[in-house]
């Protein structure tokens, strides 16, 4: 992951080796060199000219401390720029209410139903939770099949009902399950489209309506680029969602969705997801990240 963008930042940054300090001449080949390596990343044009433009204004604005030098410097400055690019600091995931009750949405494929068990498994080994989770997709019956063997597999109830057509009623009953069997959080996965679609969009915007979630999750598969950018600002503009799930980080994706998302929609990145393992949920830490793309 992202190794082409951290290879190639590292290049740009030997631009400056043997410069004593910093100058707008000295500099430019640089900064160059760093949009270039985002716009390949999938980082859209204005995205990558905005980032260059402040990393070149603070660099310049820098003064040149004796024990740091130019090229150090333009790492640490980059890196910062990278981790505020993707939110600055760790967004708060809210798990308020009883039961607490999260509602997943996303396109098919993008790894909701994956997420989801990984969620439930998180929330009972890491948070103490006693979670019920609910397949909310009332047009593929592999979907319920699929999270119920990951219920299993990771120790928590199910909800379903494979007769019912209505995903809003499913989703209230749920609720009342919930009650009835002291779970505290619900997390609710709902149906997806190959792409974003009207019957879909509504059908969870009325599950919004009805259960009004402490958190509403887009998930988003990370290897999709540009378009998954695309898609969270549809997905955004219907439900306004709490947070953005990047999945498949143990691909081959080139990093424009993570760096993308938090500026187009204005929502973090809460959750990152790398392979198919029921414990390999992480928490998104920005700074992390952006260290681990310069290495
Ligand atoms: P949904 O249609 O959105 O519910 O997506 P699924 O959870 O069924 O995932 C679609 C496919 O992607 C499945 O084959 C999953 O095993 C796989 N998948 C989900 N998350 C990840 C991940 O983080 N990494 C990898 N490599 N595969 C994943």
């Amino acid at each position: 992951m992202f190794q082409n963008l951290s290879e190639r930042l590292e290049s740009a940054f030997k631009n400056l080796k043997g410069e004593a300090r910093i100058s707008e001449l000295n500099i430019a080949n640089t900064v160059k060199d760093i949009r270039r390596a985002l716009i390949d990343a999938d980082v859209n044009y204005k995205i990558a000219k905005e980032f260059t433009d402040k990393v070149k204004e603070k660099a310049l604005g820098e003064k040149v401390l004796n024990a740091i030098s130019p090229g150090q410097l333009m790492v640490k400055i980059v890196q910062d720029e990278l981790a505020e690019l993707m939110g600055g600091k760790e967004a708060e995931f809210n798990i308020t209410g009883n039961p607490a009750i999260i509602l997943i949405a996303g396109l098919q494929g993008s790894g909701k139903t994956t997420f989801t068990g990984k969620l439930a498994n998180y929330l009972k080994t890491k948070k103490g939770k006693s979670p019920l989770v609910v397949a909310a997709d009332i047009y593929r019956p592999a979907a319920i099949d699929q999270l119920t063997v990951l219920a299993e597999q990771i120790g928590v109830d199910i909800y379903a009902e494979r007769e019912n057509k209505d995903a809003v009623a499913i989703a209230q009953n749920a609720i009342k399950r919930a009650k009835e069997t002291n779970k505290n959080v619900i997390i609710i996965d709902t149906a997806g489209r190959l792409a974003v679609d009207e019957v879909m969009m509504t059908e969870v915007a009325n599950i919004k309506k009805a259960v009004n979630p402490s958190e509403i999750l887009f998930v988003v598969d990370s290897m999709t680029g540009q378009d998954a950018v695309n898609t969270a600002k549809a997905f955004n503009d219907r439900l306004d969602f709490n947070g953005v799930v990047l999945t498949k980080l143990d691909g081959d994706t080139r990093g424009g969705a993570a760096l993308s998302i938090q500026y187009t929609v204005n929502k973090p990145i809460k959750f990152t997801s790398s392979g198919e393992k029921m414990d390999t949920l992480d928490v998104f830490y920005p700074d992390r990240m952006a260290q681990r793309i310069l290495g």
